[in-house]
């Protein structure tokens, strides 16, 4: 199998593993339980939860289990937005988020509040001017994606926050950085609040983290019992959360390392896929090397990715794309509908070898040339 669909889930590391089954042999409490069981269990849980903490050189307060990054876009967006509603209405947000992003502001507007899309310049970063005007009094939340899901581009969120303070110094900054865990430095001191899923860095599926500076109100999305997290209440999933401590960790080490062989084999297939016609790089200077976007101009993206699986290669193609839709990141950067109709990403870790992207090389070739061939003739 070769896999570069690493931007839509990874392979839960060994370690990462071995600290779930550790944790559900071993401390099956509740941590909401009095008696020893649930003492041993919330030690272990609030000793994960201080690694996390500590790698992120925040308090442990500010970190707050959910079940994904969907989870914690909610809860950031919905949950700022009705804490400050008698402060304003109006959010702001990129034309580079990931969909669930544009759900919620499409639900927050049928409450009433009023959403803002920034425009990004064609390197597809956000445009500063175009922020600066577009904050007001009533602006209570900005979020923007720290790197985009689908090609790839890197925002300065340090300069977009101060861009933000300095226009209203009461508006919040919440950053999805889903795709930025585990792939670049990031640091939880650029924002007020932000989301990560751990599925995307070789740990669980079924946990996320929000953090929210602890300064920051949220309204609760859930209603329930327990003492400890007003947030999220319930029973805390202890092993989930014991194997996130270790996901981050390793996931966060050699990046630099990584990202240098990454960007290699990055630069190797763009150099080969230069070379057909029908192919078309959507990348700028700000994507990062672990997301690689193409359009197929001739081929349907879900007849190809279907052919390569023929081949058992496994790529990735904008969840819009099955049925018929646009490219909304593809669209923003380059506001061509053909290209933003046709896109697959190829998403690489420091997992992919040099073997496995000549062999994909080769078997993309193969695919490419036949299926062409069909729709040319
Ligand atoms: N935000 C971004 C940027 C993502 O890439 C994804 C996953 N595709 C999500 C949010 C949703 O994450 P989850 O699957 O953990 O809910």
């Amino acid at each position: 199998m070769i896999y570069l669909d690493y931007s839509a889930t990874t392979p839960v590391s060994y370690d990462v593993l071995e600290s779930f089954n550790k944790a559900c042999k071993e401390y099956m409490g509740n941590p909401n339980s009095l008696h020893s069981l649930g003492v041993k269990a919330k030690g272990l849980m609030n000793s994960a939860t201080k690694q996390i903490s500590d790698q992120f050189n925040v308090l442990d307060s500010e970190i707050i289990y959910t079940s994904g990054a969907t989870e914690s876009n909610n809860m950031a967006l919905i949950g700022v937005a009705l804490a400050n509603i008698k402060k304003g209405n109006h959010i702001i947000v990129s034309k580079l988020e990931h969909p669930s992003i544009y759900k919620i502001c499409e639900y927050l507007e049928t409450l009433g509040f009023e959403i803002s899309y920034v425009n990004n310049n064609e390197e597809g970063l956000v445009d500063f001017d175009n922020l600066r005007s577009l904050i007001r009094p009533e602006t209570i939340l900005v979020s923007i994606c720290a790197v985009n899901s689908e090609i790839g581009i890197r925002q300065p969120l340090k300069m977009i926050r101060q861009i933000i303070k300095k226009e209203n110094s009461n508006c919040l900054f919440h950053s999805d950085m889903t795709q930025a865990l585990g792939k670049i430095p990031v640091s939880f001191h650029d924002v007020d609040l932000a989301s990560c899923s751990m599925h995307k860095i070789y740990g669980l599926k079924g946990i996320g983290i929000l953090y929210k500076n602890s300064r920051i109100q949220l309204v609760p999305l859930f209603h329930g019992s327990s003492k400890d997290n007003d947030l999220r209440p319930g029973t805390p999933a202890v092993p989930l959360i014991a194997s996130s401590a270790k996901a981050i960790r390793l996931a966060t080490q050699d990046l630099d390392r990584r990202e240098t062989f990454i960007k290699r084999l990055n630069e190797k297939i763009v150099k080969e896929l230069s070379n057909y016609d029908g192919i078309i790089i959507n990348q700028t200077k700000y994507s990062i090397p672990h997301i690689l976007n193409i359009s197929l101009v001739n081929i349907r993206p879900e007849t190809f990715i279907h052919a390569m699986e023929e081949y058992d290669i496994y790529l990735g193609t904008n969840t819009a794309c099955s049925s018929g839709e646009l490219s909304s990141s593809v669209m923003a950067l380059f506001n061509d509908k053909k290209r933003a109709a046709s896109t697959i990403r190829i998403s690489l870790s420091h997992l992919t070898t040099t073997d496995e992207i000549n062999r994909f090389l080769t078997n993309f070739k193969i695919v490419y040339n036949k299926l062409n061939d069909l729709v040319t003739k």
